[in-house]
């Protein structure tokens, strides 16, 4: 997986690509799926949710340009793969999940691989994490019209954010970065991700 899908494909950062060396990804699949875990594509994790193509989470981590000290906010836990990964590359992650069911899910498995730098929440992502805020990083698993204002405001000076924005069926992956009261723009490919389903995402 490691090799030919990402390596293969561009992605530089070692750490990244060290990380997603470790995590069990069959672990966060549904067991029937157990045997494509490390395949290159997307897989169900119930309730009409997937987890990424692993070349998505690396080069949507990536794309943050972590050094390994930053709090990071992730918005759509899911499974908890990415969580897993992220846990590694940056100092401690912030998880919002809507589906208290994936949440409890994710919980277990990450105790179980000791990941105790990570926080799950369950709630309404599109929101952030006021209490918790700033952020040095935010990441985005889920496609929304457009970025959450409250998660602009949520990003710390010098951070990135990225995340899917655009219509149901289509998306491009966008990289905000925050520089005094500026915000800058980046569009870094197409994309398909399921949706942000909250009050500032799909109603
Ligand atoms: N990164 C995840 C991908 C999960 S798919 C993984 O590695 O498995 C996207 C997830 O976003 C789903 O679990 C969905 O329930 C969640 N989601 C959708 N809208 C949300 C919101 N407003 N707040 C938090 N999570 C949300």
């Amino acid at each position: 997986m490691v090799g030919s899908q990402l390596v293969g494909r561009g992605i530089k950062n070692k750490a990244v690509l060290d990380a997603m060396r470790i995590v069990p990804r069959h672990l966060f699949v549904d067991e029937a799926f157990a045997g494509q875990a490390y395949g290159d594509s997307p897989l169900p994790i119930g309730e009409g949710q997937t987890i990424s193509q692993p070349y998505m989470v690396a080069a949507m981590i990536e794309a943050l340009g972590l050094t390994g000290s930053e709090r990071v906010l992730e918005i759509g836990g899911g499974s908890g793969y990415q969580t897993a990964v992220l846990a590694i590359v940056a100092w401690k992650v912030y998880s919002v999940e809507r589906i208290n069911r994936m949440a409890v899910k994710a919980r277990r498995i990450l105790d179980g691989l000791h990941a105790s730098n990570v926080v799950i929440r369950i709630g309404d992502g599109t929101l952030g994490l006021p209490a918790e805020a700033p952020f040095d990083a935010i990441i985005v698993s889920a496609a929304s019209p457009e970025v959450p204002e409250a998660l602009t405001r949520q990003l710390a000076e010098g951070g990135a954010l990225v995340m899917p924005v655009g219509g149901e069926n289509k998306q491009s992956l966008v990289r905000i970065t925050k520089s005094g009261a500026s915000l800058r723009r980046e569009t870094l490919a197409g994309c398909r991700f399921v949706k942000l389903v909250g009050k500032h995402g799909w109603q």
